[in-house]
């Protein structure tokens, strides 16, 4: 019997509920449950009385205005960013992806080149495959070593002069292993390259300090940060936010309008086109709050411990390999001789929920040689009695598949 208890599980109340109907949430690194803080201020602003930001004089817009904007305070807060108007909001992750793929076109000559990972979420991979084929430009894969980090030494030599821009995982939602950010960054800026880095797996997994990671942009989602969906950060440095090109156009991103022409405001609020998604910026502003007043030694003790009791559970049994050597929040595995598909199946019906396929990342699991593979990935609200159900699901899958 695992010891490991979770104090927080109480405070999301979806894990209640999906004890009563017997599931097992093992896909965290997809979506993460919320906590009944962040519950409770998106009833209290819808219930309250919604209103539009940024345009209306009346009390309910000032005070949603007010809530909206208080929210940029804690994400620069949360990032360490050196101002809040480095903060823009976007839709997720994936948006502002894209959001600097169009902004950024502008600064791309043919030849140019781009790098990539080989272990991108196609979010950070296809954004840069379409701007290169836009613009005859080279995209180069950094390859990576047999545990699954990017091979700093190869890196070097292919962020050369034609790179004008990097982008890369924090931390990879198939391998979980942290990436030498810090050092890439570096290494991009040394060659006068922006760097952009994908913070969707990595920001929920303690705090990180943007101005020490060194990069031009960081990018994450509310979503897996244990916040409402449909809202993303996008975090650019001031000297980076003022290249970018302005990509979506309409309602309150403008200065100045006219038939002919028109003159756009400046980050956040020129990225942040029509009516943004007001309700989820706030109850993520309830998330931060949340999230910042636990002990976060304690967290990634706790997360750190989980980890070790999935690899140890994963180790003993017969024919599971791991793909490369996760260090944290999940782990990604195939079975000797066993389908993947057949196995999420059996766990499936099981009442384990856990994410099987390609997870975003096609090209890494064809370099691989895999066409799927199983993630059982880690919240802080999981506990050691939800991996015993996973590890007798497993048992009894694998008894019937061989
Ligand atoms: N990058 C990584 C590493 C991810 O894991 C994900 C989500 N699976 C994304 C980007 C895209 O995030 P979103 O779907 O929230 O836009």
């Amino acid at each position: 019997m695992s010891s490991l208890v979770s104090p927080w599980r109480q405070d999301f109340p979806a894990l209640a509920a999906f004890d009563a109907e017997g599931q097992t949430y093992l896909d965290s690194a997809a979506t993460a449950q919320k906590p009944r803080a962040m519950l409770d201020s998106l009833l209290g602003h819808l219930a309250g009385g919604a209103a539009n930001v940024h345009r209306a004089q009346h009390l309910p817009g000032e005070r949603a205005t007010r809530a909206f904007e208080a929210t940029r305070d804690q994400a620069a807060a949360w990032l360490n960013a050196a101002s809040r108007d480095e903060i823009v909001f976007t839709r997720g992750a994936t948006e502002s992806l894209n959001l600097l793929a169009y902004g950024l076109e502008h600064l791309f000559q043919p030849g140019d080149r781009i790098v990539v990972s080989a272990l991108e979420h196609h979010a950070n991979l296809l954004p840069w495959q379409q701007l290169a084929l836009r613009r005859g430009l080279e995209l180069a894969v950094l390859p990576l070593d047999a545990a699954g980090t990017i091979d700093l030494g190869r890196a070097a030599g292919l962020i050369g002069p034609r790179t004008r821009l990097l982008a890369i995982s924090q931390l990879s939602n198939v391998l979980g292993r942290w990436q030498p950010v810090r050092e890439l960054a570096a290494l991009a800026r040394a060659q006068g390259a922006l760097s952009v880095v994908d913070g969707a797996q990595g920001a929920v997994h303690g705090r990180h300090d943007i101005q020490a990671l060194g990069c031009d942009f960081y990018v994450c989602s509310s979503h897996k940060l244990y916040g409402p969906d449909g809202v993303g950060l996008l975090h650019g440095r001031r000297e980076a936010l003022e290249r970018l090109r302005h990509w979506q156009f309409g309602g309150e991103m403008v200065l100045q309008a006219d038939y002919e022409e028109s003159r756009f405001r400046a980050a956040p609020l020129g990225f942040e086109a029509g009516t943004p998604p007001i309700s989820g910026v706030i109850a993520l502003g309830a998330t931060l709050a949340y999230l910042a007043g636990l002990d976060a030694t304690a967290v990634a003790r706790h997360e750190a411990a989980l980890h070790a009791e999935l690899l140890a559970g994963l180790a003993v049994r017969d024919g599971v390999r791991l793909l490369g050597e996760p260090q944290l929040a999940l782990a990604s595995l195939t079975v000797d001789g066993v389908h993947s598909a057949d196995l999420a199946h059996l766990l499936t019906d099981q009442g384990i929920a856990v994410r099987t396929g390609h997870h975003c990342a096609m090209p890494l699991l064809k370099r691989l040689g895999l066409s799927g593979a199983i993630r059982v990935s880690l919240g802080l609200y999981n506990d050691g009695a939800d991996l015993e159900r996973f590890f007798a699901a497993l048992d009894q899958a694998l008894e019937l598949l061989r």
